[in-house]
């Protein structure tokens, strides 16, 4: 009886879409830049349309340029991330300002 090794899962080719903070699949390749044309990045469907839709407005940019919008996306979504965890925070019963109630 030998044991079943992993087939489907965890193949070392699987990938990860590339869009800041997303964790799909990455089923869908990109060029990285017009002079990178056999570099790719992979994005699932809802980033390669986004990514798509970039294309023409990144064109005129250098790769580190491009970074640097897609890290600045990622910087404006944080803070409302810090946002809710705050207000979970004083939530809390153990608080000792005491929250007003009814
Ligand atoms: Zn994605």
């Amino acid at each position: 009886m030998s044991p079943l090794t992993a087939t489907d899962a965890g193949r070392p080719d699987q990938r990860v879409c590339e869009a800041p903070g997303c964790g799909l699949c990455g089923e869908f390749r990109a060029p990285r830049a017009r002079d990178r044309l056999t570099d790719y990045r992979w994005f699932c469907l809802e980033h390669i349309r986004e990514y798509n839709k970039k294309w023409d407005y990144f064109a005129g940019l250098d790769a580190d340029q491009i970074e640097a919008h897609i890290r600045a996306d990622t910087i404006w979504r944080r803070p409302v991330r810090i946002a809710s965890l705050r207000a979970s925070t004083s939530r809390s019963p153990t608080s000792r300002a005491a929250p007003r109630r009814r």
